[in-house]
C-alpha cells in the first residue's frame, strides 16, 4: 500500500478529517470523534491502497487520493458507502472484509491485528487484548509451566524446520549455564516472501510479547531481535514499541513488579540469506561475519556468545501469548494432530490476489490458490507453485490436495520452509526457475565448504547453458550428480537444500530440460 501512494492519501484524510467532531450520522450513532489511523498490512496487496472505516465496517479498495473528499463527505460524515470502491468478486459486491473471500477463509491467531490496530500504538494492543498473556504468565505461572503449555500446545518453528518450541525452551531451561539468552529471527530472506516483514510492521507488540514470555520461562535477562536491514519499517516499529513497552514496565528490570528483568535489543542484519541460519545469525549479532559452524553444540547448549540459547523466528514469538491465554487445549484445536495452529503465507506470482494470508496447518494448496488466491490470473492453467523459497521445492497439479503441514510437505519432497509461495502458470520455464533460484542461493552462499561454495556455482552454470541452448544431454546426469553431492555434503541448510529446486523440477518436468537441449539443435 506504501508503495502504491498510501502516504498521501492518509496525509489527505489526515487534512480533511481535521476538526471533524462530534458527528451525527444517520445510522443513529453519535461518533465523538474522527480519527485516522495508519495500521499495519491488511493482506489484499493486490487491490491496495486500503482504507477501512469504523464502526460500519467498510473495505475500501484501490483508494485513490482523489477518492478522499468524497469518502469524507459521504461515509465520514455521513456513514453511506462510496459503493464504485467497493470490491467486486464476479457480480457480487463485497463491501466488508467479511465479504471478501480473500479474507473470510483465513483463520487469523498471529494477523488477529494486523490491519486493524494502529501499529505505532502500545495502547491499541492492549485494548485488544495485549499483555493479558505476559501479565499471567509472570503473576499466575512458574517458568516451568509455561514451558509445559506451549510443549502442550504442540507448537512448531514456524521458521522453516518446525522444531517444536516447547522442547526447545526446555533443553534451554535445563542448562547448567544460567546466562541465557532469547534471539528473534527476523531475516527473512526468501524471494517472495513477507510474513514476518508484514508482522513486525503491522503488530510488533504481540511477538514481543511472546519473546517475553519466552524470556520468563528459560531464564533470560537478555534478547535480540535481529532484523533485515532492508526492513526499515519494520525496524522503526519495533524500535518505537520496544521503548513504549519500557515505559509501561512491561520491559527491562521488574517486569510488571514480578522481579523479571528482560531486555530486548534489536541488531540489523546486512541482507545476507545465510544469516538466517542459526549459527550463521548469532555471529552475525557478535559482530564477526555470518557465516555457520558446525553443529554440535547446538544454539540451545552454545549459542550467542556461547550461552544457551533459544532461537525462534517472529511468526513462532507471535504464536505464544494466545497459546498462554487461550491454553494448549484451544491451540490444538486448529491445524492438523502433528502441526497444530496456523501458518501465514505470502502468496505472489501469477495468482489473481497476492498477498498475506494466515490458514490453519493442513489447508490444502488448491483451497489457498483457488479459493483464497482466486485462482490463476487471466484463467491461465496452473503449473506448479515453488514453497519455501529458493532452497524449497516445487509443486505440481497432482499435489494440489495434498494438505500443507511440516510433515505433508516433506512426504513431497520439499520444505514448508518459512511460507512463501510463488505460484506459476502454464507460460512459465521451469528450467529458466531453476536457473533463477540456483542463481540466488550460489550468490548467497557463503563460501565456507567445498560442495556449496563450487558445486552451487558449477550448477549454475550448467543450467545457464541449458537456459541459452548450449546443453548437453549428458549435463542433465552432471546436474544431477552434483545436486545429489551438495545435498548430503554441504555443512548448512543453506547448501544441503539449495539443489531442491533442481532436483524437483528435473523430477517433474524433465522434458523441459530435454526440450531445451534439443531445440539447439
Ligand atoms: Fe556456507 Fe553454503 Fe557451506 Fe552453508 S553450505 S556453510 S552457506 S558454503
Amino acid at each position: 500500500c506504501m508503495a502504491s501512494g498510501a502516504q498521501k492519501i492518509y496525509d489527505e484524510m489526515v487534512r480533511l478529517c481535521e476538526g471533524i467532531d462530534g458527528v451525527q450520522i444517520e445510522m443513529e450513532k453519535d461518533i465523538p470523534h474522527v480519527g485516522v489511523i495508519k495500521t499495519g498490512c491488511q493482506g489484499l496487496c493486490e487491490l491496495g491502497p486500503l482504507m477501512r472505516i469504523e464502526p460500519y465496517g467498510y473495505q475500501y479498495v484501490h483508494v485513490q487520493e482523489e477518492d478522499c473528499l468524497e469518502i469524507v463527505e459521504r461515509t465520514v460524515r455521513l456513514g453511506q458507502p462510496v459503493d464504485r470502491l467497493f470490491y467486486r468478486h464476479g457480480d457480487e459486491v463485497c463491501p466488508k472484509p467479511e465479504d471478501i473471500p480473500f479474507l473470510n477463509r483465513q483463520t487469523r491467531i498471529v494477523l488477529e491485528n494486523c490491519g486493524k490496530i494502529d501499529a505505532e500504538s502500545i495502547d491499541e494492543y492492549i485494548a485488544a487484548g495485549g499483555f493479558a498473556a505476559l501479565a499471567k504468565a509472570v503473576t499466575e505461572m512458574t517458568p516451568q509451566e509455561v514451558i509445559d503449555e506451549v510443549t502442550r500446545s504442540g507448537l512448531r518453528g514456524r521458521g522453516g524446520a518446525g522444531f517444536p518450541a516447547g522442547k526447545k525452551w526446555s533443553q534451554v531451561a535445563r542448562q547448567a549455564e544460567k546466562t541465557r539468552y532469547v534471539v528473534c529471527n527476523g531475516d527473512e530472506g526468501d524471494p517472495g516472501a513477507f510474513m514476518d516483514g508484514s508482522v513486525m510492521e503491522g503488530d510488533p507488540y504481540k511477538m514481543i510479547e511472546g519473546m517475553i514470555i519466552a524470556a520468563y520461562a528459560v531464564g533470560a535477562e537478555n534478547g535480540y531481535i535481529y532484523v533485515r536491514a532492508e526492513y526499515p519499517l519494520s525496524v522503526a516499529r519495533l524500535r518505537l514499541a520496544i521503548s513504549q513497552a519500557e515505559k509501561y514496565g512491561l520491559l527491562g528490570d521488574n517486569i510488571l513488579g514480578s522481579g523479571v528483568n528482560f531486555h530486548l535489543h534489536i541488531n540489523r542484519g546486512a541482507g545476507a540469506f545465510v544469516c538466517g541460519e542459526g549459527s550463521a545469525l548469532t555471529s552475525s549479532i557478535e559482530g564477526n561475519r555470518g557465516m555457520p559452524r558446525v553443529k554440535p553444540p547446538r544454539t540451545v547448549e552454545k549459542g550467542l556468545w556461547g550461552k544457551p540459547t533459544v532461537l525462534n523466528n517472529v511468526e513462532t514469538y507471535a504464536n505464544v501469548p494466545k497459546i498462554i491465554v487461550q491454553g494448549a487445549d484451544w491451540f490444538r484445536t486448529i491445524g492438523t494432530e502433528g502441526s497444530p495452529g496456523t501458518k501465514t503465507f505470502s502468496l505472489t506470482g501469477a495468482i489473481e490476489n497476492t498477498g498475506l494470508i494466515e490458514v490453519p496447518m493442513g489447508t490444502t494448496l488448491r483451497e489457498i490458490i483457488y479459493d483464497i488466491g482466486g485462482g490463476l490470473k487471466s484463467g491461465a492453467a496452473f503449473k506448479g507453485v515453488q514453497i519455501g523459497g529458493p532452497s524449497g521445492g516445487c509443486l505440481i497439479e497432482d499435489q494440489l490436495d495434498a494438505p500443507l503441514d511440516f510433515d505433508s510437505v516433506k512426504k513431497l519432497d520439499a520444505i514448508m520452509g518459512s511460507g512463501g509461495l510463488v505460484v506459476m502458470d502454464e507460460n512459465t520455464c521451469m528450467v529458466e526457475v531453476a536457473r533463477f533460484f540456483m542463481s540466488f542461493t550460489q550468490r548467497e552462499s557463503c563460501g565456507k565448504c567445498v560442495p556449496c561454495r563450487e558445486g552451487t556455482k558449477r550448477m549454475l552454470e550448467i543450467l545457464e547453458k541449458i537456459v541459452e541452448g548450449r546443453g548437453e544431454m549428458s549435463d542433465l546426469d552432471e546436474l544431477e550428480e552434483l545436486a545429489t553431492m551438495v545435498q548430503s555434503m554441504a555443512l548448512c541448510g543453506l547448501g544441503k537444500s539449495a539443489p531442491l529446486p533442481v532436483l524437483s523440477t528435473m523430477k517433474r518436468f524433465r522434458e523441459e530440460y530435454e526440450e531445451h537441449i534439443r531445440d539447439k539443435k
